[in-house]
């Protein structure tokens, strides 16, 4: 292969990127409403189940659900694996809490 076959862009790729565009910022703008999400929750330590009401605590001893590993601290994520959850069960009606 030449050099200038090298420099020069393939045809369909600029189009290709063009129709893309907007997929990638979609893409972004919901991890970008998933970080605030996140974020919130953390910062207020608390999240209320959307069935019952009641607060759910999210500093508390957890068992992660992948690597079994039991510790205190945000049930949200486990130090043991690195999993990051995007829910729990309600402490008081069991109802998937979904935080993002
Ligand atoms: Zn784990
Ligand atoms: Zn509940």
């Amino acid at each position: 292969m030449s050099k200038e076959t090298q420099r020069r862009p393939n045809g369909w790729l600029v189009p290709l990127y063009v129709v893309a565009a907007p997929v990638y910022v979609l893409r972004f703008v919901l991890s970008l409403r998933r970080a605030w999400g996140l974020w919130r929750i953390s910062r207020l330590g608390y999240v209320d189940c959307q069935h019952c009401g009641e607060e759910n605590a999210i500093d508390i001893l957890a068992t992660c659900p992948r690597c079994k590993t039991v510790e205190y601290g945000n049930r949200l994520r486990c130090t043991g694996c690195g999993l990051r959850a995007t829910g729990f069960p309600c402490d008081t009606c069991s109802v998937t809490i979904r935080c993002c």
